[in-house]
């Protein structure tokens, strides 16, 4: 099964960034080509019922498995950056941090209003980063129709936080 395959892969790293944090590496997966694409096989599965028109992907490691899935899929893919790295004009959202504040940004031309969006990042923790990116979805009139993680953070209970824009959320690896 994917999920006891991806757990015994992903590594914990503990004071990582900050002292008192188990950062959840996936590095090491990437080094196993067969367990990715599975992965990825995994997400198409869990969305063949949902219908959608791009995958968001949220900077950095939101573009690893975003991109490839909108491959395999044939979708559009828009990346979602932090603010001050996309070329074009972009939009804007703000949200909280445990200690001060981050900005992401999307191009202002990246989908047409109506367009229904998977979201996709890495991990989903306490929420407030796809929060943010729902947020910036709304504001261009797209919708979003469902969430995908690689691994999500279920004893923080965020999903209930996304559960306004969504109820579809597919995580490959819970945490409970
Ligand atoms: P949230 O906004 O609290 O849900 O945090 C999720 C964001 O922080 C995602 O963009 C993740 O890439 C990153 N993140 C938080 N904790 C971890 C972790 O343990 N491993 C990898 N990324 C993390």
């Amino acid at each position: 099964m994917i999920e006891e395959k991806l757990k015994t892969i992903i590594r914990d790293i503990h004071d990582f960034p900050k002292p008192g944090i188990v950062f959840k590496d996936i590095t090491p997966l990437l080094q196993h080509p067969e367990i990715v694409a599975e992965a990825v096989e995994a997400f198409a599965d869990g969305l063949k019922d949902v219908e959608f028109d791009v995958i968001a992907g949220i900077e950095s490691r939101g573009f690893l498995f975003g991109f490839l899935l909108a491959q395999k899929l044939n979708k559009p893919f828009i990346p979602i950056r932090k603010q001050g790295k996309l070329p074009f004009h972009c939009i804007s959202e703000s949200y909280k941090l445990e200690y001060g504040q981050a900005t992401i940004e999307m191009h202002e031309d990246a989908f047409l209003p109506g367009t229904k969006v998977l979201v996709h990042d890495d991990l989903l923790a306490t929420g407030g980063t796809v929060v943010a990116a729902s947020k910036l979805i709304e504001k261009l009139g797209g919708e979003i129709a469902a969430y995908c993680f690689v691994i999500s953070l279920d004893f923080l209970n965020s999903a209930g936080r996304l559960s306004r824009f969504s109820e579809n959320v597919i995580s490959l690896v819970r945490y409970q």
